[in-house]
């Protein structure tokens, strides 16, 4: 009797799984392993949110195993030594998992790879599992250029590449009877979850890209920016956790077609060149990848609008609705993203890593590439052809909220104003101002402008 260990890590799924697929076709059993890895909670990186989803995504992939005659096997500890213990007790040949991209997933394959062939078992690791294309794959002419620093000319070439064909989820998974599991989390137990957080799973993910294909899709390059519309997939956290295969989601857009598809398209490819910048530069994730900048405040000096930024009351309704959003659902429109970020690091001028952090202390799509890729894109840091962008939350608000709609229903103190005058309340006569109990903002936005090109040097 043959035995293959799967470790599950950022695949949480059945459908399209090429480590399961892969075991299954050459196993006669195999164990579907998750190691809920201790090294995550120390680094900071087990907030609350996304504790909260990963308990859902276990329940619902140790249900859907049972379904097929198996069942998840979840250990807790440090990953090696698990994956090593599982190895010795059922005499597995072979342990399959998904490449990952960020400093932290390759250390952990690295140090599964010595501690594997200790005993003689060998690691397998599939590409094309977390993205579409695998980082690297895809690279600039010219000697020594391992990744795309610019987005376009990585996404024509990204286009070109012919992914393969998703798989089908497998009928049935025999697994051993010996491995012993801990029984798969529960978010009820989980103090600091945000109210209005998704849930988790690979059944809620393939209802919501259904409906998303029904409902969404073919209206998505007109109303992604709508924030009040709330037009987006929302699919982020499914790819965080892998409840849905980003091969799997290029595919059926591709088949669906339309201007729609193609847009949805090329914002799943800036997930893969972020993807793809994390692994050539994993140092990205905390130093400044292009321009350096150090002149930032420090946050003992810039504390008072630290804290207003990140409790949503800096005195500009849309930066303090997008925040209140995070807040609420640890989740954030793309477009409030933007303006937030460039509010914190351009506006206010505070190190993007303070921002980075906060954002992944709450949001449940919170991911070392997407985020920090996108905080050092919004700070000039990164790989933005325009670093000293400095996007204006009034003008932002009219163009994105022209009805006011999206700030009424986060900031409701200002419910009472009408229409788009809910953006400027600083504009109101002074007695009709006095009714809301709302802040003055933080700072002026000319002043925000001038201390940014100071520090720049850009007069
Ligand atoms: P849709 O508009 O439906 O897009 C579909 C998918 O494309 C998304 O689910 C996402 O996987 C990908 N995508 C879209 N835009 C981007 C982008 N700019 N960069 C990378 N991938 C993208 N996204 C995360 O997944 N995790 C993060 O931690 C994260 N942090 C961000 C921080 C900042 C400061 C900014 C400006 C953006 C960040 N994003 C992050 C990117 C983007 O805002 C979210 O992916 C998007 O809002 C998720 O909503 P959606 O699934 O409805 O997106």
């Amino acid at each position: 009797m043959t035995v293959s260990v799967v470790l599950f890590t950022s695949d949480l799924r059945l459908h399209d799984h090429p480590p399961l697929r892969s075991a299954l076709a050459s196993a006669d059993e195999v164990v579907p392993l998750f190691v809920v890895d201790d090294a995550i909670g120390d680094a900071g990186f087990g907030a609350p949110n996304r504790c909260a989803f990963l308990a859902d995504c276990l329940r619902d992939l140790d249900s859907g195993l049972r379904e097929r005659g198996g069942r998840l096997v979840i250990r807790r500890g440090d990953v090696a030594a698990e994956v090593r213990r599982i190895v010795s007790e059922t005499g597995a040949g072979d342990v399959h998992m998904a490449a990952g991209v960020s400093g932290y997933a390759r250390r952990r394959e690295e140090r599964l790879h010595g501690a594997l062939a200790d005993v003689g078992c060998r690691l397998r690791v599939h590409e094309a599992v977390i993205t579409v294309v695998p980082p690297g794959a895809v690279t600039p002419s010219g000697a020594g250029r391992d990744h795309f620093s610019v987005f376009t000319p990585y996404f024509r070439r990204w286009s070109e590449a012919q992914p393969r064909a998703p798989f089908d989820a497998p009928r049935t998974v025999r697994v051993p009877a010996g491995p012993g599991s801990v029984d798969p989390p529960s978010r009820a137990g989980i103090p600091g979850v945000s109210p209005g957080l998704p849930e988790g799973g690979e059944i809620q993910g393939r209802r919501s890209l259904a409906a998303w294909h029904r409902h969404g899709l073919g209206r998505y390059e007109e109303r992604h920016d709508d924030l009040a519309g709330d037009a987006t997939s929302r699919l982020s956290p499914h790819l965080h956790f892998g409840t849905l295969s980003p091969t799997e989601l290029v595919h059926r857009a591709r088949a669906a077609g339309g201007p729609g598809a193609e847009a949805f398209v090329r914002q799943l490819c800036w997930r893969e060149f972020h993807h793809q910048v994390l692994a050539a530069r994993p140092s990205a994730a905390r130093s400044d990848y292009r321009s350096r900048h150090d002149r930032w405040r420090t946050e003992e000096s810039a504390a008072e609008d630290i804290a207003a930024w990140q409790e949503g009351r800096t005195g500009y309704p849309l930066v303090d609705a997008a925040m209140r959003q995070l807040l609420h659902e640890g989740w954030m429109h793309n477009r409030g993203r933007l303006l937030a970020s460039s509010f914190l690091v351009k506006t206010l001028y505070v190190d993007w890593r303070v921002g980075a952090r906060h954002f992944l202390d709450l949001l449940v799509d919170g991911d070392i590439a997407n985020n920090q890729l996108n905080w050092q894109w919004m700070a000039g840091t990164g790989t933005d052809s325009r670093p000293n962008r400095v996007l204006n939350p009034v003008l932002q608000a009219k163009r994105y909220d022209p009805d006011g709609a999206y700030v009424r229903r986060w900031v409701p103190e200002l419910a009472g104003i009408d229409g788009g005058a809910v953006h400027e309340p600083w504009r109101l006569r002074a007695e009709e101002r006095a009714r809301y109990a709302y802040p003055e903002p933080v700072v002026g936005l000319a002043e925000g402008l001038a201390r940014f090109r100071e520090a720049r040097g850009l007069d």
